[in-house]
């Protein structure tokens, strides 16, 4: 019954696809890989560490490059994975978080992080005004705009951000293994959360930090004016997530995770 309920899903779902300029699209700001299945948009904020030219790491910021401070670890490995499964629409990010994080609201002190582990981060310190203006212009508006225009265009029922957590936080070992971050509406957080412990991960809601602070800023704003796209973010720990078979399992249980909420929406609906 769930299965016949999706396929209805998608077959409404199959329409125009041209009229909605679903195309393959890379620019500095974004990569947009399109996909048949419009009920879910998945997407990716810090999916890469790279900086496009002009900019360049400073050599005293090399140390930063592989971590998780320039970008999330496994993240876009299991967006490319997930949608490729669903066969739908994905947006990563094409940017290093640290020259600008877009899934943190403009007038945010993360927005051009100046410290990591308490040392200097060198790419942002005294960053001129007319500096800030071209990052956000050229990288942030660039990537919200498009996650807006697929909101809009799309509506999926759901939104679903990819992101990865450290293992270890100021020297306490996080035994959490995956966070399910919402904000406005905790319904289908609960259900995911409660599928992934059915399948014996320890997923918690809003940890390791909440979506009610602000930490799921991007698809937050993309759904505020949205009466049928649900956001959530998922926060996966990072030392899994780069783990090639544990993320294939993951994948493979989320895929059916979420074709079970998704089903489950157009019943209710
Ligand atoms: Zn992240």
């Amino acid at each position: 019954m769930r299965t016949s309920g999706l396929k209805s899903l998608a077959s409404k779902k199959l329409i125009d696809l041209g009229r909605l300029n679903l195309v393959h699209q890379m620019n500095d700001s974004f990569h947009f890989i399109p996909g048949k299945n419009l009920s879910l948009l998945l997407t990716c904020e810090h999916a890469s560490q790279r900086l496009p030219p002009p900019w360049k790491w400073p050599h005293q910021d090399n140390w930063l490059i592989g971590t998780h401070w320039s970008h999330d670890l496994g993240s876009e490995a299991c967006g490319l994975e997930l949608a490729e499964l669903f066969g739908c629409p994905l947006l990563l990010s094409r940017f290093s978080r640290l020259l600008i994080d877009p899934n943190r609201p403009l007038n945010s002190n993360t927005l051009f992080r100046e410290t990591a582990d308490g040392k200097m981060i060198f790419l942002n310190q005294q960053i001129k005004e007319e500096e800030k203006k071209t990052r956000i212009n050229l990288l942030y508006k660039s990537y919200h705009e498009k996650l807006q225009q697929l909101t809009f265009d799309l509506k999926p029922q759901i939104i679903v951000s990819l992101h990865s957590f450290t293992p270890v936080y100021e020297s306490n070992p996080r035994h959490i293994e995956i966070g399910v971050l919402y904000n406005q509406d905790k319904s289908l957080a609960q259900e995911v959360s409660d599928q992934f412990r059915s399948y014996q991960y320890e997923s918690r809601l809003n940890e390791p930090w909440s979506g009610r602070d602000g930490f799921m800023y991007a698809v937050e704003n993309a759904c505020q004016h949205s009466k049928i796209s649900k956001p959530i973010m998922l926060e996966f720990r990072q030392d899994l997530l780069t783990n090639a078979q544990w993320r294939t399992d993951l994948v493979s249980r989320l895929y059916k995770v979420l074709s079970s909420c998704l089903t489950q929406h157009v019943v209710q609906g």
